[in-house]
């Protein structure tokens, strides 16, 4: 995604929350631990390095208040274009 800020990379990503996974693709809300940005971190067992999508801080805690289930597997595959 564009727009990311430089100090923004896997280094410095904080898991902040599980949202387990949609299509098969494990979903991890993270945050920079120097300046606050959220992101989602998709990963699979198969590839774990996988890939950060940003999100706006409202978008993501509206996403980790969702209880796990049929609601927030689909917020995530509409989020995430998964
Ligand atoms: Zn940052």
């Amino acid at each position: 995604m564009s727009g990311e800020s430089a100090c923004c990379g896997e280094a410095k990503w904080v898991r902040a929350a599980d949202l387990g996974h949609a299509e098969g693709i494990e979903c991890t809300l993270g945050q920079c631990a120097a300046c606050g940005r959220y992101s989602v971190h998709l990963w699979t067992p198969h590839a774990p390095a996988g890939s950060y999508v940003a999100l706006d801080e409202l978008v993501a805690r509206d996403l980790a208040a969702i209880p796990a289930g049929p609601a927030r597997k689909q917020r995530l595959r509409d989020l995430l274009d998964l």
